[in-house]
């Protein structure tokens, strides 16, 4: 029973006039069909381009240096362009922050949800439309047969966002990228976006990656995460280990206070210092300048995840088989 997703020491590089920035190093995990992964740091950590790098959509001069990255077993890093956007209508959903850049303002919702299902599944005219309108129903979309022939300026954020998800599964998608997908969104609407997408992708059996810097999220939603700093994964893990027993320091900081859903964000910034840039990465552990815990060794000698009980993290700390009050 292989992973649906494995990304296996994937390298994303960014050449510039002043050399080539490894923004993404060695990064590796995998999702199995029907699990929510999420994926969280702070901003510049590596989650957007994971997930870019995933769907094949990483901005250029970005690119993938090193790695693999498989879908069902079958290598998908290396598609022609033609074979990877078949395979992001298909088999991969993608749901950006902003929904207005998965829809097409000149087509009405139920136009591109038709010629979405009907790219992809064999169909007809009218079982397309149908499923279409039930794809609306069933995320909450009131008078979806109504609706159906409004377009995309119609529809409020929160109701944009809705209208994206259903268009991410109507091909029946066996994976969903998912970035940010609430931050564009009312505080108030966040976790209802968030509840319909654990529970739609939960009914179509669809694994998803979550991409957020929302620890309440994370906790609301996902199966398991991952940690990223300074484009590597810090610690990956079942959510509960995560959350109660943190073993990477960062992880520790991320994790002291999970925000209630309807408390604002920003939590991260509760670590002292931030995260070095790209090209500025220090040696050893990229997070020790940050680091209470941080010794010798870490300051020259980069840590690789290693096993800490339930959890993977990449500390000294946990191979000297220490263990950190949460
Ligand atoms: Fe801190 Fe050292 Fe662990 Fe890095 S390796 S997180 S600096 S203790
Ligand atoms: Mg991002």
């Amino acid at each position: 029973d292989a992973p649906l997703l494995e990304v296996c020491r994937l390298r994303v590089e960014f050449p510039t006039r002043r050399g080539t920035l490894l923004a993404l190093d060695d990064v590796s995990f995998d999702i199995r069909a029907g699990e929510i992964l999420g994926v969280v740091g702070e901003s510049g950590a590596g989650k957007s381009l994971t997930g870019a790098a995933i769907i094949g959509l990483l901005e250029p001069p970005g690119r993938i240096a090193g790695g693999e990255i498989r879908l069902e077993g079958r290598r998908i890093d290396d598609l022609p362009y033609e074979a990877m956007r078949r395979l992001r209508g298909r088999t991969i959903g993608a749901i950006f922050q902003d929904p207005l850049t998965s829809l097409n303002p000149l087509y009405t919702v139920g136009r591109q949800l038709v010629e979405t299902i009907r790219t992809h599944l064999p169909v007809s005219a009218d079982e397309a439309r149908a499923r279409a309108i039930r794809l609306l129903e069933e995320t909450g979309i009131p008078a979806a047969g109504e609706r159906f022939e409004h377009y995309p300026h119609q529809f409020s954020g929160g109701m944009r966002q809705r209208v994206v998800i259903a268009l991410a599964l109507a091909a029946e998608p066996k994976l969903i990228v998912a970035d940010e997908p609430t931050t564009a969104l009312d505080v108030s609407i966040q976790a209802q976006i968030i509840t319909l997408l654990k529970r739609v992708c939960r009914e179509h059996g669809a694994a998803v990656m979550l991409v957020t810097h929302d620890m309440g999220v994370i906790a609301e939603t996902c199966d398991r995460v991952a940690v990223m700093y300074a484009g590597r994964i810090a610690e990956i893990g079942p959510v509960a280990e995560l959350i109660h027993r943190p073993r990477h320091p960062y992880t520790v900081g991320l994790m002291g206070s999970i925000p209630a859903m309807d408390v604002e964000r920003e939590r991260l910034a509760q670590i002292d210092g931030s995260m070095p840039r790209l090209g500025a990465i220090p040696a050893g552990c990229a997070f020790h300048p940050r680091c209470e815990h941080a010794f010798a060794r870490c300051r020259s000698e980069r840590p690789e995840l290693m096993d800490a009980g339930a959890t993977r993290a990449a500390c000294w700390l946990v191979g000297a088989g220490q263990e950190l009050a949460a």
